[in-house]
């Protein structure tokens, strides 16, 4: 992701606490659909503590419920600790994931109608749960469950707190099948850091940004980067609209028809791309790549930027020989850029089509500002995209890497210079708050992960020397490609390729709050 400028996050500050607020009203008002079947698990309030009901505590209400001992304490009078069992235990995000299970593949199947300010649909899961497990744990917040069936079997489920929890059958394989049927309306919600997280409506249409947790917010999920899975998307509108989403368009829809599209790729749910209304797509030259291949590229865009278009894809191409030079072969089996009427300043590395703002290059084609955006979505294919995150804290790894990219692109092409960026970011990076390998969640978009982070790449460049930093880029890629990984991993592999302890480079500079006065010699 590329944050809006300062004022921009002043500005989504204040947007924020005004949302708090009807958040609470917002989770009260959702009931449950007419008609849909009451859960069996026991009832519990959404903070997840026991309802004063006059079923007593310690049963199920139903004996078809599973057992009290495989069920995370939905039967106990203690609130069930949603971070440790029903959640990863992320350092910034605890609640998101769930242990034991791994996705592998996603149907999104919705139908939305703008007008009717809301959407339904059914998301299919497959997933491995470990056996022994008697639940299988999906993020969902604020979604509106009308019924969930685990193979062919409607299932019980519960909603505690932001956790869609389903009971499982005793007998089963460790591979899965859930289908949970839902509605939800559009949320113009910001997550805890400070960006605009979920589904958002416009005048010209809708669409989502999911990173760091989203995704929970439209459509049940294990939301959390280290889960990296298969998509189909299956989405109907009603009219006239373009539909937009990551990967390969198998199907052109039409009124009533569903647009479908298929990403074989691996990709975590942060890096979904879902834009519906007045569009095009627009397809344009194959871009060349280092391997001998080409890269099909797919545009978004509105119908007064198309003619436009030429300039920007002209860029992205030199953008890929560049990039690829440096970090080998685009990781990927296809690029596009979609221009969306969404927020000045900010966009998003959804994988395989970066997002970008529409407005943005309306007013400046190919200015120092777009030149920047179109270079950092791009880089973030590498890093971040084909190879993601483990958990939120690793956040360097994307965005550190992304700008240190965008970097070196403004000084190829002249627009700025290496040393100038360097130098200028490593003194804003003095007597900061946190360091950047141990981010906080309301800085985890913040200076220390984007330019006072490139700050490392750049130190670490200096370090290791030119050879062994190039080697070490192309290695973390080529060695990762569709998996998601930590820190630890990518000390240790610059450890492998430089031949040198880099212990105390890492403490000096990526966990150090107060970094070095200059950079290495
Ligand atoms: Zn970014």
């Amino acid at each position: 992701m590329r944050r809006p400028g300062r004022w921009m996050i002043m500005a989504l500050v204040v947007a924020q606490s005004g949302c708090a607020a009807d958040h609470s009203v917002e989770t009260e008002a959702i009931g449950r659909l007419p008609g849909a079947p009451v859960p069996t698990l026991p009832q519990t309030d959404p903070d997840g503590t026991e309802s004063s009901g006059t079923e007593p505590p310690t049963e199920p209400t139903e004996p078809t419920a599973p057992p009290s001992t495989t069920v995370p304490n939905v039967s106990t009078t203690d609130p069930p600790d949603v971070d440790s069992e029903l959640g990863l235990g992320d350092e910034m995000f605890p609640e998101l994931g769930a242990p034991a299970v791994d996705v592998v593949s996603y149907d999104v199947r919705l139908d939305v109608d703008a007008d009717a300010g809301a959407f339904e649909g059914v998301v299919g899961v497959v997933a491995d749960v470990e056996l022994g497990v008697r639940f299988l744990a999906l993020d969902a917040q604020q979604l509106d469950i009308a019924s969930v069936d685990v193979g062919a079997d409607a299932a019980e489920f519960e909603l505690i707190g932001d956790e869609l929890v389903i009971g499982l059958p005793e007998e089963r394989d460790e591979r899965v099948t859930a289908s949970i049927a839902y509605a939800a309306a559009p949320n113009d919600v910001y997550s805890e850091a400070g960006l605009p997280a979920g589904w958002f409506q416009t005048s010209s249409g809708s669409y989502v940004l999911n990173e760091p947790d989203g995704a929970r917010r439209w459509m049940p999920a294990n939301d959390h980067p280290s889960d990296k899975a298969t998509w189909r998307f299956e989405i109907t509108v009603p009219g006239d609209e373009t539909v937009s989403a990551n990967g390969e368009l198998t199907q052109r829809g039409s009124a009533g028809t569903p647009w479908i599209w298929e990403m074989d790729e691996p990709m975590s749910t942060y890096l979904v791309q879902l834009v519906i209304g007045d569009y095009e797509l627009v397809d344009s030259e194959p871009i060349p790549s280092i391997d001998g291949g080409t890269i099909p590229m797919l545009n978004l865009a509105p119908t007064d930027l198309v003619d436009d278009l030429p300039p920007m894809l002209e860029e992205t191409a030199r953008q890929v020989a560049f990039f690829e030079e440096r970090f080998g072969p685009y990781p990927l089996a296809g690029y596009g850029l979609a221009f969306v009427d969404s927020t000045p300043g900010l966009a998003m590395e959804t994988q395989g089509r970066s997002m970008f703002d529409a407005g943005d290059f309306r007013r400046e084609q190919l200015g120092y500002l777009q030149r920047l955006l179109l270079a950092h979505e791009l880089a973030h294919q590498w890093f971040g995209n084909a190879v993601s995150p483990a958990t939120w804290s690793d956040i360097w790894l994307n965005e550190s890497f992304a700008t240190y990219s965008q970097w070196l692109w403004l000084d190829e092409v002249g627009v700025d210079t290496l040393d100038r960026l360097a130098g200028d970011a490593l003194s804003q990076r003095q007597n900061g708050v946190h360091s950047t390998g141990d981010p906080v969640v309301e800085n985890l978009f913040g200076f220390e992960s984007y330019d006072g982070g490139a700050v490392i790449v750049h130190a670490l460049r200096l370090t290791i020397g030119e050879d062994a930093f190039f080697d070490l880029l192309r290695r973390w890629i080529f060695d990762n490609v569709g998996t998601s990984q930590a820190t630890a991993e990518f000390i240790e592999l610059a450890e492998e390729v430089a031949g040198v302890d880099l212990q105390t480079f890492f403490d000096e500079w990526l966990y150090a709050t107060d970094l070095p006065d200059d950079y290495p010699a």
